[in-house]
């Protein structure tokens, strides 16, 4: 077993995440079994009660792990499968340290930062990697300097004096900051991040640096000089032209996997990329182009419906397509959805909470029914699909979801009755991966081309299997089922080009070089619309 210990400097938003998936991307291309993780030093138990404001997306797991989106990164960049032990934040550090105090499995001892919480994440290093890993990657998020991230670092230098050296890589990340009256790239912040690193006794052996130019020889020398590093260890990383995906392939050209395997002494045979080299091709020079609709409450927020934005992306490069992507702040469209809505190829409503923007949702639903411009809902978005057909196709006035309006006389997204006495904030989410059987006639099966499917969940309220009938009487297709509970997982209009909501988040599970088949249809419907 090998790690490596990604950490950042100078700034934060340095886009480690993306830096550790992509080296991920590098070692498994040269065939080694991969694993990536996240420690986050903040004290929240997980990320799943954040808002998106604070913290972007909540990335959820197979095993319904609310995480970090940075592990959406390392699922898109590599083919590891994630568990929750491969997110560990401080609040669940101390939780389970203080839950073991108080069982007085300490026996009497002060409980301490080291070496009790300490000794709690390094275990986490050892649990994060499973059996059947050759490298772990483990991401410190944060920027060196922060009080919180002390005893995480204190963890990682105590493991690498635990299992030696050779069997350890710190790759420090940071920026060497443009200044235009200077004409001039800085060197001295990561000097200085890299010196605060050593302090607490960690020197890297990989300096990855962040420009927005490129470096000269003088200052990669002088990085080496100052921050004891070997010149060919200072790895440049230039912002990217059209994708993150050139990431792998610009760290390759950088000679990063060389250094790791050469570093870590891993028997691994070079590589030439040749998926990566693909996936670059084609979202480079596509033939078609469309024009995608996202309606959200989010939308100014780079990172809030981050994985919904990548699968989009997916989907343009599995159809030889240049998405792009209109932003759309759902309250603008409930006054004029024309206005906003007519000229788009497709629209995306996805995942949220709360009601605002809830109005304008549903005009934007109505309007792609009625115009036959092809629809694709994302857990809220079917919910809203679903209210909006039985408000004006099923003749059910003022239905909505009691999320919504409590009173409503047709409450046709409910919470589940056994679930009712639960609170509604936190603790009775469905999360995770549940099955779904579909019908073979629907835009889904034809899709998948196979009936049973599993997809991610993370919702409170479910579609009424009260109105069901009423519903699939009046036209809407029910083409997705969840076998062991009898809930509806997908809806569909059958007499319109494309038009699918599904209770479920596909993003979670779109790749790159394997879009995710639904995104992939969505995107080959607009096409079609579009001509
Ligand atoms: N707010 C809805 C629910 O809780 C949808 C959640 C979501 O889109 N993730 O059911």
């Amino acid at each position: 077993m090998k790690y490596i210990f990604v950490t950042g400097g100078v700034v934060s938003s340095l886009g480690k995440g993306l830096t550790a998936g992509a080296l991920g991307a590098l070692l498994e291309q040269r065939g080694l079994k991969v694993r990536l993780q996240k420690f986050d030093p903040y004290l929240n138990v997980d990320p799943g009660t954040m808002s998106p404001f604070q913290h972007g997306e909540v990335y959820v797991l197979d095993d319904g792990a609310e995480t970090d989106l940075d592990l959406g990164h390392y699922e898109r960049f590599t083919s590891g499968k994630l568990s929750r032990l491969n997110n560990l934040t401080s609040g669940k550090v101390y939780e389970t340290v203080l839950k073991k105090e108080r069982r007085g499995d300490y026996l009497g001892a002060t409980v301490q930062v080291i070496p009790h919480v300490t000794n709690e994440i390094k275990q986490r290093i050892y649990d994060g990697a499973g059996d059947d890993v050759d490298v772990l990657i483990t991401e410190l998020g944060g920027t060196i300097g922060d009080i919180e991230g002390l005893p995480f670092l204190e963890a990682m230098r105590q493991f690498a004096l635990e299992v030696g050296r050779q069997d350890v890589l710190f790759l420090h990340c940071t920026l060497l900051p443009y200044l235009k009256a200077a004409g001039e790239l800085k060197t001295k912040p990561s000097q200085q991040s890299v010196a605060k690193l050593r302090e607490i006794g960690i020197q890297c052996d990989i300096l990855v640096c962040r420009t927005e130019q490129p470096m000269t020889n003088e200052m990669r020398q002088k990085l080496s000089l100052f921050c004891n590093v070997p010149v060919k260890a200072v790895i440049e990383e230039c912002d990217v032209e059209t994708s993150i995906y050139e990431l792998p392939l610009a760290l390759k050209a950088e000679d990063l996997d060389d250094l790791v395997i050469e570093h870590l002494q891993l028997d691994a045979p070079d590589n030439d990329m040749k998926v990566w080299h693909d996936v670059v091709r084609r979202l480079k020079a596509p033939s078609h182009k469309v024009e995608i609709g996202v309606v959200g409450k989010y939308i100014e927020l780079q990172d809030a419906y981050k994985s919904v934005y990548e699968s989009i992306t997916h989907a343009g490069i599995a159809n030889d397509a240049a998405v792009r992507i209109v932003r759309l702040d759902a309250e603008e469209i409930e006054k004029d959805p024309k206005k906003h809505l007519g000229t788009l190829d497709g629209i995306l409503i996805p995942g949220g909470f709360g009601d605002r923007g809830t109005e304008g949702k549903i005009a934007a639903a109505k309007y792609a029914r009625e115009n036959g411009i092809p629809y694709f809902g994302l857990c809220l978005g079917m919910q809203i699909a679903v209210i909006e057909y039985a408000r004006n196709v099923t003749g059910l006035e003022d239905a909505n979801s009691t999320e919504f309006n409590a009173q409503t006389p047709h409450p046709v997204i409910d919470i589940m009755a056994d679930q009712k006495e639960l609170t509604t904030k936190g603790g009775n989410m469905r999360l995770g991966a549940c099955p779904c059987q579909l019908m073979t006639d629907s835009f889904s099966y034809h899709a998948y081309g196979k009936e049973l499917i599993d997809e991610r969940h993370r919702h409170r309220f479910e579609f009424n299997n009260d109105y069901r009938e009423q519903l699939e009487k009046s036209g809407l297709r029910v083409a997705g089922i969840n076998p062991e509970r009898n809930l509806v997982e997908i809806v569909e209009i059958p007499d319109h080009p494309w038009f699918v909501g599904v209770q479920f988040h596909p993003e979670f599970k779109s790749k790159p070089n394997a879009a995710h088949p639904l995104f992939a249809n969505f995107i080959a419907a607009a096409l079609k619309y579009k001509k």
